[in-house]
């Protein structure tokens, strides 16, 4: 899972840094900036959380993609 945030949507109002520090961090323009690839299995939650409670909605979240089909099948029969 990774997220994004989208620099022309974001206010700043600091929410996200304040419920998932882990993730959200204030970049040089003073706007809410994630880190870069996988988020922490630990930080999942708080992360959507984050983006939920978001004011302008300029947090993306994007859940893992596979290229190959055989992995996702992988993956899921792992979860089971
Ligand atoms: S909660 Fe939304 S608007 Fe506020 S700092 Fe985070 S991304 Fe920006």
């Amino acid at each position: 899972m990774k997220a994004k945030v989208s620099q022309d949507d974001c206010i700043s109002c600091g929410l996200c840094i304040d419920m998932c520090p882990e993730v959200f961090q204030y970049n040089e323009d003073s706007k809410s900036q994630a880190i870069e690839g996988d988020i922490p299995e630990e930080c999942q939650d708080s992360a959507k959380e984050a983006c939920e409670s978001c004011p302008t909605s300029a947090i993306i979240i994007e859940e893992n993609t596979f290229e190959n089909p055989q992995e996702q099948a992988n993956e899921a029969s792992e979860n089971l």
